[in-house]
């Protein structure tokens, strides 16, 4: 079971994560974007973090939900409205949900993914966070269908979110502004597929204490 005080650990853990990796995250976006993909998620983190005090007895799809609009207004650029929409679909998947099984957290991963889907139409292979998310939500629904509980699933979760990061090196970028590049997008690593990595590697350091 993840508790509503461990979602909160997990988003500063992951605010944390992203302050620590801002230059590394800027540096991957200067090789095929705009360099600001560091500087875009930790202003929107440092508002997260601020706010986390303020949330403390809010329920998780409430903490979800502010998570989002903060982002949606803070971030900006093609990952502001991206992240807002992972979190505001996630905290719709545990609507009323006081604690999430390993099912809830499931359908919050799924639901997260869906909408990432449906505003940014990415597919498999184009070389964005989809090629980081969606592999894990499969290795996580397997592991769950394995009998698995939630820390080891998203321990395999983790470990395809790698390889699916990885595997975003050799990828021609599709969409958004590393697609302009055509050809030369080839042989960087993403840089959203790198803080979609860093989101739920922060996420299973939490449930594992
Ligand atoms: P911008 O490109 O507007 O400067 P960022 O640099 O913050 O925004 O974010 C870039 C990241 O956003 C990319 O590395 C990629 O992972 C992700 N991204 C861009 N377009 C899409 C899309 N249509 N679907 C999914 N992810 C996308
Ligand atoms: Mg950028
Ligand atoms: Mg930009």
């Amino acid at each position: 079971m993840v508790n509503q005080a461990q979602i909160l650990e997990w988003l500063q853990a992951f605010a944390t994560e992203i302050e620590q990796n801002k230059e590394y995250l800027t540096e991957l976006d200067a090789a095929i974007g705009d360099a600001d993909h560091g500087i875009n998620m930790d202003r929107g983190f440092k508002k997260v973090s601020s706010q986390l005090p303020s949330l403390a007895d809010q329920d998780i799809s409430s903490i979800l939900k502010t998570v989002s609009m903060t982002l949606i207004s803070s971030i900006g650029g093609a990952s502001g409205p991206l992240y807002g929409t992972w979190f505001l679909r996630a905290s719709t998947a545990v609507a009323g949900k006081q604690e999430l099984t390993e099912q809830d957290v499931l359908e919050l991963l799924q639901a997260g993914l869906d909408g990432v889907l449906g505003r940014g139409k990415a597919q498999l292979g184009d070389k964005t966070m989809v090629d980081v998310l969606s592999p894990a939500v499969e290795a996580f629904e397997q592991a769950i269908r394995e009998g698995k509980k939630t820390q080891e699933a998203l321990n395999t979760a983790v470990v395809a979110a790698e390889q699916g990061l990885h595997n975003t090196i050799p990828m021609l970028a599709k969409k958004g502004r590393a697609s302009y590049l055509g050809e030369r997008s080839i042989g960087h690593q993403d840089p959203g597929g790198t803080s979609a990595y860093l989101m739920l590697k922060s996420f299973l350091e939490v449930l594992e204490g």
